[in-house]
């Protein structure tokens, strides 16, 4: 069987190795899959409902374990990884609520009454990314589960050890054989699978804009339904009347943190031009301040990257020459390390202002109104987050609405709470992921008309 080594990205060691799984291995799981989907669908909504608040309190249970396994895979910080372990938990608990409660409607129609019901769709394929292993996976298969589905998921190669302990938590917790299982290896394998295998009714995908383009195209042969969740080019939106302190403050956190590695990351700080060059001063000591090192300790808030590949191609976004504004301090020698880092003057189209670099490396630029800082903002393909920093509420929600992103912030950086849709306009996705409306991306309409004439 081929196997995969999986490696520190703290101390380049290799921790394990997990098997491969090729294209029969996954058909074999597909097809236990769509096997235990007529059963999984007949569970009553309460019993499916329990199912999964005792996976939610197992989750609960290993919660250090799992925070552990994150830090040793994916460099995050402790204190972050037990925030995502928390999450599965919170978005099993919250979609546990959901069997008893995904309710349809009565309209009223002449000659007889009409129902709808939410139907599961059968096997759900999710693919997920390397930067968020645990929560992405989460919200994926807790909102699946729930709505009657069964799955099968592919963690990213280089980081799937909280998955597949999901998945055997999972079992734990009495959740039947081949109702969710997560399938380990390569995305060109088991992650194409999922595209092409006619018995997978949904793919939902998390991770680069180019894959997610060609999995919509293969989608689209089988008129399968997708969910998208893409990258971003999020704009921090700081106004001269902002509370310049506290925006500077926490501008290295709305970016920095999973050393960037966040689809939401706000990686273009925008200034109205009065104050740009008091921003910039406050701004120099926040990030020099970022406690950058050993992911392990509890007092660290920045992580490396999570391989070497990827430290590639944040460097190549800093090359000899770039104009660094300032930067940090990160480790020498093992582990893939890079220092946060702040450029400034860049220019529009300078690659860096550009593209997606998710790494620790952020953008600053002027702009000298609401409507300059709305044009910049919106002037990338990408849609999925932002943060507005103002003391006049009416300007700060003028621009929240004129921002084409899908999840923003006002004198915050918070996108994602599991109660609370989250999703990408523009080249950022289709679809929304948790709150309310996962539900029903993870289900179809079936509408009953029963007829009362004689
Ligand atoms: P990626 O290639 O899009 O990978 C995401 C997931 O898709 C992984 O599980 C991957 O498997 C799988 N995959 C890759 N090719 C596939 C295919 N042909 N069919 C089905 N599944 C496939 O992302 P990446 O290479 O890890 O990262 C590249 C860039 O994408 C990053 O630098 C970042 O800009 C962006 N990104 C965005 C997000 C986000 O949350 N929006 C997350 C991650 C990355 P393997 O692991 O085996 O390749
Ligand atoms: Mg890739």
């Amino acid at each position: 069987m081929s196997t995969f080594d999986v490696i520190n990205p703290a101390t380049e060691e290799v921790i394990t190795s997990v098997p491969s799984l090729s294209l029969e291995e996954t058909d074999a799981a597909i097809a236990r899959a769509h096997a235990a989907f007529p059963s999984w669908r007949a569970v009553a909504p309460g019993d499916r409902a329990r199912l999964l608040r005792r996976f939610a309190a197992i989750v609960d249970e290993h919660l250090e374990e799992l925070a552990q396994l994150e830090v040793a895979n994916a460099g995050h910080t402790i204190s972050n990884a037990r925030w995502e372990a928390g999450n599965v938990r919170d978005v099993l608990d919250y979609y546990a609520g959901a069997p008893e409660r995904h309710t349809g409607l009565q309209i009223p129609v002449p000659g007889g009454i009409n129902a709808t019901f939410h139907e599961p769709l059968g096997v759900v394929g999710i693919i997920v990314p390397w930067n968020f292993p645990m929560p992405i996976a989460g919200w994926g298969f807790g909102p699946a589960l729930a709505a009657g589905n069964t799955v099968v998921l592919k963690p990213a190669e280089i980081t799937p050890l909280t998955a597949v302990r999901l998945g055997e938590l999972a079992l734990e917790a009495g959740i039947p054989e081949g109702v969710f299982q997560v399938l380990t290896g390569k995305g060109s394998v088991v992650g194409w699978r999922f595209v092409t295998h006619p018995s997978v009714a949904k793919v939902c995908f998390t991770g680069s804009t180019e894959v997610g383009t060609r999995i919509m195209a293969g989608c689209a042969e089988q008129v399968k339904k997708v969910t998208l969740e893409l990258g971003g080019k999020s704009a921090n939106v700081v106004f001269a009347d902002a509370d310049l302190e506290l925006a500077a403050a926490r501008a290295p956190y709305g970016v920095f943190d999973n050393a960037g590695q966040d689809c939401c990351a706000r990686s273009r700080i925008l200034v109205e031009a009065s104050a740009f060059d008091r921003f910039m001063e406050l701004l120099e000591p926040a990030v020099k301040g970022v406690v950058v090192g050993d992911p392990t300790s509890e007092v660290t808030e920045m992580g490396p990257l999570v391989s070497a590949a990827q430290r590639e191609v944040v460097t190549s976004f800093v090359p000899d020459g770039a104009p660094i504004a300032f930067q940090g301090e990160c480790p020498q020698g093992p582990g893939f390390w890079f220092p946060a880092t702040v450029l400034a003057p860049v220019a529009p189209g300078d690659r860096a202002v550009e593209e997606e670099i998710f790494g620790p490396v952020v953008v600053v630029m002027p702009f000298r109104d609401e409507a300059d800082a709305i044009r910049l903002a919106n002037d990338t393909p990408y849609g999925l987050s932002g943060s507005i920093w103002s003391r006049d509420i009416g300007r700060a929600l003028r621009t929240a609405r004129g921002i084409d992103a899908g999840n923003l912030s006002v004198n915050s950086h918070s996108s994602v709470r599991y109660w609370t849709p989250f999703g990408g306009f523009k080249q950022s996705g289709i679809g929304r992921e948790l709150g309310p409306d996962a539900l029903n991306s993870f289900s179809d309409v079936k509408n009953v008309f029963i007829s009362t004439e004689d």
